[in-house]
């Protein structure tokens, strides 16, 4: 509700400063996407903007602010600002099923400059906290997520360095043995630590899209290749269907990790003795997006697995994926870096067939294309 701003006195008085009209200034103010409240030295609400009585229900002029958000921490917030400490802040947590995290701060003026105390009033503006909050989260957990997943390999290297130090020091087939352990752990830490490095890296790209041009020949096949032996050893071999003379908007070193990442999981996670089929097409949903599906033959994801795959640390057998030596990290890349090219990844997976990854990436104008 937008009632007739109480502001107009502070406005005649800025007038001689601002070339702004009273009314203007409220219609401006009943824009603001951020709740803004005026009340009394009583808190009792005098004017609002709309954005503010949908925070807060039921807030209406002759209502009192401190008691529709009763809480002690506002209160005490309210009176040191009318006390003569001006400007206060204090966050709070409001709502019940949908919580908001929200910033409210307190500034009391003097509608006349030379008047009292008792005349003061307060303008309460709030700001929307609940998505900075979650984003901090998301990194607060990320980094226990991290530390954690490095420190596993850590206590085990450890581990063996005492044993070696001690009971097993004179042992020459237990040091040949635990010296191979150490080797993998601290091979699994760097790997680690190289997909974290990317991530952050990817992270910091993300706003700046690439605008080079790549035939898909020239990053599939090279990527394909590098990774024949390892697919060999699990007698798995590729298939390439489609048109790969077809051009993509992209980077290429990072386009080939998305490959690489995609085409090594496929490995890892696909049948022994197994095909792999890759197929270059233009996507059927959008005309503006060119598809590079990489299907395997696996034992397939569950539905429940599906949308989570690309969370960092996200594993449908974290214990099977570390032995394979997985990072966690290798859908999160592909993603942020689809991201940073206006694509996206699609997954779907069959139970008992194998899953397909589903890599959509744009083409170029047609125009560039014809000039290259
Ligand atoms: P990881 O290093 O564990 O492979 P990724 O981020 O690459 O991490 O993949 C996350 C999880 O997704 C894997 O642990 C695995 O459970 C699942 N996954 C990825 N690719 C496949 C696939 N081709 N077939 C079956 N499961 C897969």
């Amino acid at each position: 509700m937008l009632t007739q701003s109480p502001l107009a006195p502070m406005t005649t008085d800025m007038t001689t400063e601002l070339p702004v009209k009273s009314r203007e200034l409220q219609t401006v103010l009943a824009h603001l996407p951020d709740p803004l409240i005026h009340t009394d030295s009583q808190g009792t609400v005098v004017w609002h903007n709309p954005s503010a009585s949908q925070f807060f229900t039921g807030l209406e002029s002759g209502r009192n602010a401190l008691e529709l958000i009763d809480l002690p921490e506002v209160r005490q917030a309210f009176e040191q600002a009318i006390g003569g400490d001006g400007q206060q802040a204090v966050d709070i947590k409001w709502g019940g099923l949908k919580r908001r995290y929200l910033n409210i701060r307190l500034v009391s003026f003097s509608a006349d400059r030379t008047a009292d105390t008792s005349e003061l009033q307060v303008l309460w503006s709030v700001h929307d906290m609940t998505a900075q909050r979650q984003l901090d989260k998301t990194r607060t957990d990320f980094v226990a997520a991290a530390s954690h997943e490095l420190r596993t390999p850590l206590a085990s290297l450890m581990g063996f360095v005492e044993t070696l130090q001690g009971p097993a020091k004179d042992d020459e087939e237990a040091r040949e043995q635990f010296l191979g352990i150490m080797a993998e752990q601290a091979r699994r830490m760097s790997r680690l630590i190289d997909d974290l490095l990317s991530l952050s890296k990817i992270e910091m790209e993300e706003g700046d899209s690439p605008n080079t041009i790549v035939r898909l020949e020239d990053v599939v096949f090279p990527v394909a290749d590098s990774l024949t032996l390892t697919a060999k050893e699990r007698g798995i071999r590729f298939v390439f269907e489609g048109d790969w003379k077809a051009q993509v908007i992209g980077d290429k070193d990072q386009l080939g990790q998305v490959f690489s990442n995609l085409i090594e999981n496929a490995i890892k996670y696909g049948h022994p003795d197994s095909t792999i089929t890759i197929i270059s097409r233009p996507y059927a949903d959008d005309p503006h997006l060119h598809s590079v599906a990489i299907c395997d033959q696996s034992p397939g994801i569950a539905p429940k697995h599906l949308s989570r795959l690309t969370e960092r640390f996200y594993r449908v057998d974290k214990a099977r994926s570390r032995q394979i030596g997985g990072t966690g990290l290798g859908l999160a890349i592909v993603k942020h870096i689809l991201y940073r090219h206006g694509g996206r990844l699609l997954i779907s997976s069959e139970q008992d067939v194998g899953s397909v990854f589903d890599v959509l990436l744009p083409h170029p104008l047609n125009e560039t294309q014809a000039a290259l």
